[in-house]
């Protein structure tokens, strides 16, 4: 295996890196914290550097990078804040993917090009008021209508709802029982019958557009379906990409935190010396790095293994569950060094506390990601259903 990271790789992190320090990312980060006011700028300036969509394939208007790619270019950006790196996530390994992987050419080639553009944007709707972990309970349903399925439901917790162009929403088609059942339809903004809740108030990533979808008697084209029930796997197979994602969102969010931590560290004095000297703190940020460096060789493996195309289910539920969990341990220690000043919302380390805390809840809690570890194990389903 092979973790040296290319020429072209490093100028792409030099070049976010720069790009971060030349436009005030740190100052951009915490005006968006402050205000929940997302940054759409960036979107053009994104657009112009070949980020948005750099790894959807080429024949469908994509800039065909690896995934690894997109894993480095969000982990970088996430160092200033999710916010900042999320139009380069949803436009990559979101469910645009699910699209570029499994929908009509007539689809590919309309949608791709303006998500490259950053014209379009696609979210992803499983989760319901009462389904989340248990997704094949949702009761949102595609019913057959001569040319057109009739969708009605709500889904909950919708990143870039209100906001996205395009909505590909998990949901029953025809009333078929379980998972067999599920499918995944993609609904436009405008269409008739198709509403937003309020905005959801979070504790971090503040700045996301997030909100419920209500759908009523609408009136969906049959062509839309781009996973028919039975296809599930298919719509999972993508959720990997989205996994290691939402793992790179942990690596740069806890990268953010141990920068900020180890600058903290050589500038604060007690007892007359900088508390760098204190082995206490040395401990700590030696624990920090080496949590998240465990991470980036999980997220860097499954990233790898997917190539162009999709990671191992094992290798992305472990990269997202080991760097969920080590950002918020990691952001946490970050607090620490920082004394006082690490609880005050002047200084960032709070905020990505608080934006760490996300990434084991979206797209899938550490418990979920257990059981599905536990299962491929023991190369057994464990059915979680009561009594069976
Ligand atoms: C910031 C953010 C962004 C999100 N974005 C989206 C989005 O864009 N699209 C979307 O569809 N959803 C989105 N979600 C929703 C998210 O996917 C769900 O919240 C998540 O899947 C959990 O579902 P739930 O909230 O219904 O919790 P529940 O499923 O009710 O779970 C509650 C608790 O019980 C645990 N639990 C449940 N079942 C089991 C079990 N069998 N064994 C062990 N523990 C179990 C869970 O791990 C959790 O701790 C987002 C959520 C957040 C916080």
């Amino acid at each position: 295996m092979d973790f040296n990271l290319s020429d072209e790789q490093n100028m792409l992190i030099d070049t976010l890196r720069k790009m971060g320090e030349r436009e005030k990312f740190k100052e951009l980060a915490k005006k968006v914290d402050e205000t929940g006011d997302f940054p759409w700028e960036l979107m053009e300036k994104y657009a112009d550097l070949g980020l948005l969509g750099m790894s959807l394939s080429e024949e469908s208007g994509g800039g065909g990078q690896p995934v690894i790619n997109t894993i480095l270019a969000v982990e970088e950006l996430s160092k200033f804040s999710p916010m900042i790196a999320a139009p380069i996530f949803e436009s990559n390994v979101g469910p645009v993917r699910v699209i570029d992987a499994f929908g009509t050419e007539e689809q590919k080639k309309e949608i791709i090009p303006k998500v490259a553009k950053g014209e379009y944007s696609v979210s992803v709707c499983m989760t319901e008021p009462e389904a989340g972990s248990d997704l094949t309970s949702l009761t949102t349903k595609a019913m057959d209508d001569g040319d057109n399925y009739i969708l009605n439901g709500t889904k909950t917790f919708i990143t870039g709802g209100g906001h996205a162009s395009h909505y590909l929403v998990y949901c029953r088609v025809d009333d078929i029982p379980g998972y067999k059942g599920i499918g995944g339809l993609l609904v436009e903004k405008d269409s008739p019958g198709f509403t937003f809740g309020k905005q959801e108030v979070f504790m971090g990533l503040r700045g996301m557009p997030s909100c419920d979808l209500i759908f009523e008697d609408v009136k969906v084209p049959k062509k839309n379906l781009i996973i028919k029930a039975g296809e599930f796997r298919n719509l999972m197979s993508t959720f990997d990409v989205e996994r290691c994602g939402n793992a790179a969102m942990s690596l740069g969010t806890a990268g953010g935190a141990l920068d900020a931590a180890k600058a903290y560290a050589q500038e604060r004095s007690a007892f007359g010396r900088p508390i760098n000297e204190f082995q206490a703190i040395q401990f700590l940020i030696v624990d920090m790095a080496m949590q998240l460096d465990a991470a980036r060789l999980l997220v860097y493996r499954a990233a790898t293994g997917a190539g162009r195309g999709f990671p191992s289910i094992y290798e992305s539920a472990m990269a997202k569950c080991f760097a969920n969990e080590m950002a918020v341990e990691v952001t946490g220690s970050a607090m620490q060094v920082f004394g006082g000043y690490g609880y005050s919302a002047e200084f960032p380390v709070e905020r990505m506390a608080r934006d760490a805390r996300a990434w084991g809840v979206a797209g899938g809690t550490v418990q979920m990601l257990r059981i599905t570890m536990a299962s491929l194990i023991f190369g057994k389903r464990f059915d979680q259903r009561k009594g069976k």
